[in-house]
């Protein structure tokens, strides 16, 4: 590593993590997810989650060739079959009121050439598998973190015509910048970042679209908001009343729409990265909330896998506003992770929607929220729309209009 004070800035955003990301308090349990390759890290940050007095940090190794290997040769019968005792883990984790955090650092392209038949079908095991300590994740019942670290071949694939080594720290140093490390106090730095987009978040509430109304080139769609819907900014509260930041770094503010309400077209503008593979070119035809027809230039196998998922994966489960004149969008890189990616755009997801962005979500059951238009689904998968060119309008109840954003920016 050649950035300089490269360990004194992974130590500063261990601490953040910890500290900010989710919050850790006295007798806390901490579960970190993390690749084998970022061991220096995760040995800061179970440091720094013992230092502010965690019972426990449990730390899951995952590494990309490992599971590459056993969604190529695993037995079908175990790809399909989570074992009980992984349930058992996970519901264990749920009763502790365990903080989640995740580093997320995969080479965008590690399952390239893997069966998309064999990646699905685990996926659909591992998300039934995994079924409560997601829904307590997405209900925000406990605190959870989604952060970054330059996984070598991930930092290849962003920056081709660097060295290896160097591509690392480019992609190290815009870490630390989209996550205000190089602030003199990132602690501080992401307190008046919170605060600014939940002013943006408060307004969007004040006003109570009934929809939004999409137009870009190869873009013109209409997206039902929920009444009660709650728009949300950087930080979240969990069940405890503690506050954490979900995602790091983050410039979004975000809602649930109508799944039942999104009628026109909409075309993807950068690439996504899912299960391992590139996917490219999207454009989407939807009718009652329902995609009922799609396209993508490259990756469209993948794509209709991921359609198939389920019935909630044909409907959008998320609404997110990002300025184009973000910082991760102006540096003009194309990151392929979606961390950084949705963070650069508008976007929009499909799959489950979040049952805190309606008022009062979190308590009630997966049938009050159907009915009140919220999308359930195994899978949510965020895909970016936004362009310098995007225009959006809020539709009050009455038909009238009031533009929200102009050519990319907040209007
Ligand atoms: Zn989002
Ligand atoms: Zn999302």
């Amino acid at each position: 590593m050649v950035l300089p004070k490269f360990n004194e800035y992974l130590e500063k955003y261990a601490q953040l993590i910890a500290e900010v990301g989710v919050n850790v308090q006295d007798s806390h349990t901490v579960v970190l997810q993390i690749s084998v390759d970022q061991a220096p890290l995760a040995r800061l940050i179970t440091k720094e989650a013992y230092k502010l007095g965690a019972a426990e940090v449990i730390v899951q190794w995952t590494d990309d060739t490992v599971q590459k290997e056993f969604l190529t040769h695993a037995a079908e019968e175990r790809l399909k079959n989570i074992p009980q005792h992984k349930v058992d883990q996970a519901d264990d984790w749920i009763a502790k009121g365990a903080s989640r955090i995740s580093i997320v650092s995969s080479d965008p392209g590690s399952l390239a050439g893997v069966d998309p038949e064999r990646v699905a079908a685990y996926q659909l095991a591992a998300g039934k598998a995994m079924h409560n300590l997601r829904i307590a994740t997405q209900a925000n019942k406990v605190s959870w973190v989604v952060a970054a670290a330059a996984g070598s071949k991930w930092a290849q694939q962003v920056f081709p015509e660097l060295s290896a080594e160097e591509a690392e720290d480019a992609l190290w140093d815009q870490i630390f910048k989209t996550t205000r490390i190089y602030a003199e106090d990132p602690v501080a730095a992401w307190k008046k970042h919170d605060q600014t987009l939940q002013t943006k978040a408060d307004e969007l509430n004040a006003e109570q679209f009934d929809s939004l109304h999409y137009t870009a080139p190869g873009t013109d769609l209409t997206i039902g908001l929920p009444q009660d819907h709650l728009w949300e900014g950087a930080g979240s509260l969990n069940a405890r009343g503690e506050k954490f930041m979900a995602n790091m770094p983050t410039e979004e503010v975000f809602t649930a729409p109508d799944s039942r309400r999104v009628d026109g077209y909409i075309s993807s503008t950068k690439p996504l990265s899912y299960a391992g593979t590139i996917i490219s070119g999207m454009t989407f035809t939807f009718k009652d909330g329902r995609v009922v027809d799609f396209s993508a230039e490259q990756g469209e196998d993948v794509l209709a896998k991921l359609l198939e998922t389920d019935e909630g994966a044909k409907h959008l489960g998320e609404v997110a506003l990002v300025p184009d004149p973000s910082p991760i969008s102006q540096s003009g890189i194309t990151f392929f992770n979606t961390l950084f990616d949705e963070n650069a755009s508008n976007h929009l997801a499909l799959g489950s929607a979040y049952a805190f962005n309606l008022q009062g979500g979190t308590e009630m059951t997966e049938e009050e929220l159907v009915k009140a238009g919220l999308n359930r689904s195994q899978t949510h998968v965020d895909f970016m729309v936004g362009s310098a060119e995007m225009n959006i309008d809020g539709v009050r109840k009455d038909g009238t209009t009031a533009p929200i954003f102009r050519n990319g920016d907040w209007a």
